[in-house]
Order: C-alpha cells, then sequence, then structure tokens
C-alpha cells in the first residue's frame, strides 16, 4: 500500500465550467491523480453528493479504470441523510459500488452524522448496515464522519464501539473553538483509541489564504530562520498530521498547483516544530479577530434551501470583506448566476438546520444582503 498520510479529498475538483460543479476537468482530474500516484499516495475520498452527484463516477473514469485497484486506498460515504427507510442502505451502497467501478471500498464512512442524524441512523440500522458489509469484505474499514461536540461524539463512540475509524473536523483555526471543537473531539476519539481522519484542514480555504496582517508574521518567521517560505496551506496540513492518531489527513484539491504543493511537504512529512506550533496561535489570534462567518464551506445548506441561495460563497465574499474591506462585484456577480440573491430568503430555517456548524445563517444573509445586494 502506499502512503496514506495525505488524502486526496474530492469534493472541489477543477470543473470545466465553474458555475456548473457536474462538471468535473476530467483530463485535469487525471493529470492530477497522475502526480498523486506518482509520488506514492493512494488515498481518494469521495462521497454520494459530491458534484452534484458526478465525483464517484470521476473516480471510476479518472482513477479507478487507471491504477490497479489493489494500490488504491478508496474512501466512499453513505448518505445517511437521505435514507428514509432501512432498505435504502442497501440501494445506495450498490449504487456508490457501481458509479465508483469497484467491488469493495477500503474506508466506508455514514456521512456527516450528528446529533440529529443519528436518531434515524439507529432506526434504521445504520451501524448494523456498515458491519455487516465489513463482514462480508465489501468494506475493510467502517466509521463515520462527524460534525457536532465532543459529548454527541462521546456517546456515538461509547453506543459504537465497534468502528475502526472517524472523520473529524480539525484544523489549527478550530482547536480550541466552540463549535467545531477539534481538540475535544480528537481527545474523545483518542480515548476510545479510534483511527482519525482529518477533514477541513485548511477550514475551505481560510487558512491557504491569510490576510495580509498574518501572511506578514508568517513570512517573517521563515526569513528569520534562513529557510524558504512554504504555503500557508502546509502549515494548516502539517498541524493536523502532526497529531498522534491521525491516519489520513484529507485535502479537497481544485488544482495542479495545489496539489503538487501539498504532495512535495507530505511525501516527506516532517511534523510542526514548537516555533511553529506557536506561529499558528498567532495567525489564530489574528484570523478570529477578523473572520465573520465561520463557515467552512461544505455547501450542505445549498442542499436544501428552496431559494437556492448560494450560502457558502456569499459567506466567502463576506468574509473576504472583513478581512480585507474589500467588496467584489464581478464575483458577487458570477456567485449569483444561476441562484437566488441572499435578500430573497423566505426565513424557512432549513439551511441552519443543515449546517454543521450551526451558523446563523440567515442573520448573516441579512448583512450580506445589506453589504451586496442594495446597491447592486
Ligand atoms: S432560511 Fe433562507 S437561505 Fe436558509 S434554506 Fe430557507 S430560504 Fe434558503
Ligand atoms: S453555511 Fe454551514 S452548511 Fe453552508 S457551506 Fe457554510 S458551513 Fe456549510
Amino acid at each position: 500500500m502506499g502512503n496514506i498520510k495525505f488524502g486526496f479529498g474530492t469534493m472541489r475538483l477543477p470543473r470545466l465550467d465553474p458555475e456548473d460543479p457536474q462538471s468535473i476537468d476530467i483530463e485535469q482530474y487525471k493529470k492530477m491523480a497522475d502526480v498523486f500516484m506518482d509520488r506514492g499516495f493512494c488515498y481518494f475520498d469521495t462521497a454520494y453528493p459530491y458534484h452534484g452527484e458526478r465525483s464517484e463516477e470521476a473516480l471510476k473514469e479518472a482513477v479507478v479504470r487507471r491504477f490497479p485497484r489493489e494500490k488504491l486506498v478508496i474512501a466512499d460515504k453513505m448518505p445517511i441523510l437521505r435514507v428514509k427507510a432501512t432498505e435504502d442502505y442497501q440501494k445506495y451502497f450498490d449504487t456508490q459500488l457501481k458509479r465508483c467501478g469497484v467491488d469493495y471500498f477500503d474506508i466506508y464512512l455514514l456521512h456527516n452524522l450528528g446529533r440529529d442524524r443519528y436518531i434515524n441512523t439507529q432506526k434504521y440500522g445504520g451501524f448494523e448496515f456498515i458491519s455487516r458489509l465489513k463482514e462480508k469484505g465489501l468494506v475493510k474499514n467502517i466509521g463515520f464522519s462527524f460534525h457536532d461536540d465532543a459529548d454527541t461524539l462521546e456517546y456515538i463512540l461509547s453506543e459504537h464501539p465497534e468502528v475502526d475509524v472517524v472523520q473529524l473536523q480539525i484544523n489549527y483555526l478550530d482547536w480550541e473553538g466552540a463549535v467545531a471543537q477539534s481538540k475535544r473531539c480528537y481527545n474523545v476519539a483518542m480515548s476510545h483509541g479510534k483511527s482519525v481522519i482529518v477533514m477541513e484542514p485548511v477550514k475551505g480555504g481560510t487558512l491557504a489564504e491569510l490576510p495580509p496582517k498574518a501572511m506578514e508574521i508568517f513570512k517573517e518567521y521563515y526569513k528569520d530562520k534562513g529557510q524558504s517560505i512554504p504555503s500557508p496551506a502546509s502549515l494548516a496540513v502539517r498541524y493536523a498530521a502532526s497529531l498522534e492518531g491521525v491516519q489520513t489527513v484529507l485535502s479537497g484539491m481544485s488544482s495542479l498547483a495545489q496539489l503538487e504543493d501539498n504532495t512535495s511537504y507530505m511525501v516527506d512529512f516532517k511534523p510542526l516544530t514548537e516555533g511553529e506550533k506557536i506561529l499558528t496561535d498567532r495567525i489564530t489570534e489574528i484570523l478570529k479577530s477578523t473572520i465573520k462567518v465561520p463557515c467552512t464551506g461544505c455547501r450542505y445548506c445549498l442542499e436544501v434551501c428552496p431559494k437556492n441561495i448560494n450560502i457558502p460563497d456569499y459567506f466567502g465574499l463576506l468574509n473576504l470583506h472583513a478581512v480585507t474591506g474589500k467588496k467584489s462585484n464581478m464575483y458577487y456577480e458570477r456567485f449569483s448566476m444561476a441562484h437566488g440573491k441572499a435578500k430573497e430568503c423566505i426565513g424557512c430555517g432549513a439551511c441552519e438546520y443543515n449546517c454543521p456548524q450551526h451558523i446563523e445563517i440567515r442573520e448573516f444573509l441579512e448583512d450580506f444582503a445589506k453589504l451586496y445586494e442594495e446597491e447592486v
């Protein structure tokens, strides 16, 4: 097996049409997969809803058909939000095997478990279903991806000691945070002896593009040491990978350049030094004072919004404005094409119910509408 310390997340693949999530640029994806595999990596992470349900088929085309199956580690996830009856599990699983062109998954997770979805997962026997898959050899390791608080994680892991892995949101900005509770969740997983897969190590890009003040101290740190300046993303990914018990750090990559950068420092992974840990604390302080909305860009809100409001991209613009003081009407025009405007929100609250970060979306949309839509 290849190196699984770093995994290729396939929820933000390059697109032919930036407005169309289904228009995955397969040729570019193939090039990225080639470099990834060439450098000794092998872990690909997909899920049923990614890219308007096209991510799994794209994986088949760009990866599964082009490399020996035994050289790949493939993780997929049961879309528990869509399961409305026990028999649905089998239907989704069969579809996923077919879409991916495989006859087993190396890692199989219940997708985005939290206290709400746990109720139906228990009711319909989700854990029993994945345990049976493991017994039959159709999946090798089972677990769940998780967005909720540490107490809920403790409860679920106590009730389900059979799981092998948990996928958690861990990054240095959320480490001590009250919402994602990275540190507390990590400690719970460790106390139950579970392997941890990290998602959102750069917090939806926030830690890859630091604001000027944070960038200044970042650059200074490496200059003072006489070292070449790495990418801010590398600090964030290495932060997560440095934690004991972390099996894999995933990064959702959108370009060959990103992939080349990430694989360059993860191929010969070096844990963070004490000085770099202090650097992450200093950057966190600066970021916490500027970011307005703690949105990770997971897009779960968009899946359920009856007005198809482009919430995550609008929040990206709101954060950009909070950090840099600048507006970008060009991006607003693009982001709102084929989407509802923030002011069209009917206040139904479905987005907030589905948001793993528990963001008060409606309130922030009002702020956004004031900023962008009253004068546009
Ligand atoms: S509250 Fe507004 S943004 Fe949220 S789902 Fe309803 S219409 Fe969409
Ligand atoms: S608002 Fe919440 S659900 Fe929507 S993209 Fe951001 S973090 Fe995800």
